[in-house]
């Protein structure tokens, strides 16, 4: 039987908004509107949006920048519960997020989720301004300039041994869902895999991922965590 392994998307999908939006708002001059604009029109790729947007910010305001995430940042509901149930079924888990380490790493550091398990944007404060770091830019098989490249990441696990499971909200995670085997979507990505008939589980907390989840391996006969402790 193939491994269930999950993809979850951070901004928008762990945490309730865009920490690059929420960052942008309240430190960058107001250019970085019109670079917003640009990356939604498709008029440029996201990872040059992104690399611009944290020029605009200057790089002494790291510590800033942090504690304003931590103070305002909220995690969705169920989160917390999602990852241990994850841990109990014994259910590899990863982060794959467009975010920035700076901010990915301390806002899930609370959750206990290794570090390797963690695939997001890097960031360089030596320089005047914030410059971001690519680790996982695309490879040869995509041509999105994704920055955080998401159907790469999941390439990386054997398709016939595995059973992908990718959680996410918006645009970046649509290609990864063309590559996964169950979806889960809210808000604009729900609305595109509708489009284009991509079969999705609509979520709003993880307490309704964590159900389906539940009974999907009680409808396929797979022994809980628990009960195989008890059998142990
Ligand atoms: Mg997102
Ligand atoms: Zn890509």
């Amino acid at each position: 039987m193939k491994q269930p392994i999950i993809f979850c998307d951070f901004d928008g999908t762990i945490t309730k908004s865009d920490n690059i939006v929420s960052l942008m708002k309240r430190f960058a001059p107001k250019e970085w509107e019109q670079i917003k604009d640009d990356v939604l029109a498709q008029n440029l790729s996201i990872r040059e949006g992104v690399g611009r947007m944290f020029h605009l910010i200057p790089s002494n305001l790291k510590q800033e920048l942090l504690d304003y995430l931590v103070a305002t940042t909220e995690i969705r509901q169920g989160f917390s519960e999602f990852v241990d149930y994850t841990r109990h079924e014994g259910i590899e888990l990863y982060i794959v997020s467009g975010g920035i380490d700076f901010f990915v790493y301390p806002l899930l550091k609370p959750f206990g989720i290794p570090e390797e398990n963690i695939f997001c944007n890097g960031s360089d404060f030596t320089t005047d301004t914030i410059s971001i770091t690519w680790p996982y830019a695309c490879g040869d098989d995509c041509t999105k300039d994704c920055g955080c490249c998401k159907p790469g990441i999941l390439n990386r696990f054997d398709k016939k041994a595995n059973r992908k499971i990718v959680i996410g909200d918006s645009i970046t995670d649509l290609e990864a869902s063309k590559e996964a085997d169950f979806v889960f979507a809210r808000d604009y990505l729900a609305e595109k895999c509708q489009e284009l008939g991509i079969p999705a589980v609509l979520f709003e907390t993880f307490d309704d991922i964590v159900e389906k989840l539940t009974e999907e391996r009680e409808e396929n006969h797979v022994p809980s965590g628990e009960s195989m402790e008890r059998t142990c």
